[in-house]
């Protein structure tokens, strides 16, 4: 279990105001304009020497993210955009940050900013979190009052700004080119890549998009150097990450852990158990709907990392636990999550927007078996031609939850799909 001193998110559960005066107590905006003396190259050196991998979800690694930005001026300002969009099922962490610990998140712009020499952050909230916008936003008056970003961040001579954008509501804006596309005032639908978003990204500009948590967690990592963060965890999976556990758990939670942490023991020790014991387990989504299901079996020893799970043909993703015990009805869950992803596709591309009406409207006859045996082959067979044939991730992440389905439950489908087929015989 995480150790106290080595918790990034003293304030994670809001116990202690999220104000400036309590931030600096909890060691926040300590020793800044000196970590920024140290320069970009420190700064980027040390962000890779700790291992640290995008916490949005696809894990990239943060420190070499910051270093595509281009190192010679060719007359375009650079941005650090901020993706606070969370809106992927089960994940609510960036909203706890935001909403409690703000400076951690300002703070981070800051360095992350300065890292890339930009000239401001956008921080692209979810329409949704009308408090967390508000909490932001006053963090952000204290901080240009107190001189710790504007003109002069910090006494640095560095000019910084940070805005606060929220958005409308579209899921696919938290894709990062759809974001970019929605802050410059356009539909948000995302953009081909490459051009990754370093070469032209916000107003054609050089800019990188990272999570809330990347951003949060680097003003400790470079406090307290990248090789403390390397040092928990597991090698290439390093650091300590939120995890938000929910479903059918006794006590819902976010909570802070270390990287690697076994599954079994993060909701044993944490969430107080799977409701009805663990035995009374079914099968766990790990980290937000976007990723396959893991039945039982892996779930007693996997371990909470990007290539544990990826080991077992499922991923961190977001680090959002869904937890289902033997009462859910397992069909109708992924029935409705396709149903989600049907109505969030930004219709761009045809396979997702043919795709995923068509899954969603299969998946919803497998539910109560009015379907045929043969069609969940081909339901198989056009989550395939979904998948890796889009423009942006959503696609796949509407074919995997029903991939994950019928290579863990196909059983339990064929079952209703006969029941089905017998009572209609007899009647
Ligand atoms: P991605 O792998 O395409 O990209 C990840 C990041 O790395 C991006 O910033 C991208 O620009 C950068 N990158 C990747 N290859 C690069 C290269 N060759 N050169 C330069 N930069 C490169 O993944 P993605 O589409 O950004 O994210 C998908 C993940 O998002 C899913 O796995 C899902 O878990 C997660 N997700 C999160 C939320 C949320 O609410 N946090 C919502 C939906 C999905
Ligand atoms: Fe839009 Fe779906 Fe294509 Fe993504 S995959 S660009 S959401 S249509």
């Amino acid at each position: 279990m995480l150790a106290d001193k080595d918790r990034i998110f003293t304030n994670l559960y809001g116990y202690q105001s999220y104000g400036l005066d309590a931030a600096k107590k909890r060691g926040d905006w300590d020793g800044t304009k000196e970590l920024l003396a140290k320069g970009v190259d420190w700064i980027i050196d040390e962000m890779k020497s700790s291992g640290l991998r995008g916490r949005g979800g696809a894990g990239f690694p943060t420190g070499l993210k910051w270093s595509f930005m281009p190192k010679e001026s060719d007359g375009r300002p650079h941005y650090l955009v901020v993706n606070a969009d969370e809106g992927e099922p089960g994940t609510c962490k960036d909203r706890e940050i935001m909403r409690h610990d703000p400076h951690k998140l300002i703070e981070g712009c800051l360095v992350a900013g300065f890292a890339m020499r930009a000239c401001a952050a956008y921080i692209y909230i979810r329409g949704e979190f009308v408090h967390e916008a508000k909490v932001l936003e006053d963090a952000i008056a204290e901080c240009y009052k107190a001189g710790l970003i504007g003109d002069d961040a910090c006494g640095s001579g560095y000019k910084f700004d940070v805005y606060v954008h929220r958005g409308a509501g579209a899921y696919i804006c938290g894709e990062e080119t759809a974001l970019i596309e929605s802050l410059e005032g356009k539909k948000g639908q995302p953009r081909l890549k490459p051009p990754f978003p370093a070469n032209v990204g916000l107003y054609g500009c050089p800019s990188t998009v990272n999570n809330v948590e990347s951003i949060a967690v680097a003003p400790t990592i470079l406090r307290r150097g990248g090789a403390w963060f390397a040092s928990l965890g597991r090698e290439n999976n390093t650091g300590t990450k939120l995890f938000c556990i929910s479903g059918h758990v006794n006590n819902p939670c976010n909570v802070e852990e270390e990287m690697g942490i076994p599954l079994k023991e993060l909701i044993e020790k944490h969430a107080g158990g799977v409701r009805g014991g663990w035995d009374n387990l079914l099968a766990v989504i790990p980290g937000g709907s976007s990723v396959h299901m893991i039945p039982k079996s892996v779930c007693d020893t996997v371990l909470m990392d990007f290539d544990s799970l990826r080991a077992e043909g499922t991923g961190l993703g977001t680090a959002a636990v869904i937890v289902m015990d033997k009462s859910t009805d397992i069909v109708r869950a992924i029935a409705r999550l396709s149903e989600f992803y049907h109505h969030e596709s930004c219709g761009q591309c045809t396979p997702c927007r043919e795709g995923t009406g068509w899954m969603s409207r299969v998946m919803i006859r497998m539910v109560s078996g009015e379907a045929e045996l043969d069609e969940i082959d081909m339901l198989l067979d056009v989550t395939r031609k979904v998948e890796g044939h889009t423009i942006c991730a959503l696609g796949d992440a509407a074919a995997w939850p029903i991939q994950g389905l019928f290579r863990h439950f196909r059983p339990e489908v064929e079952r209703r799909i006969l029941e089905y087929k017998n009572s209609r015989t007899a009647a």
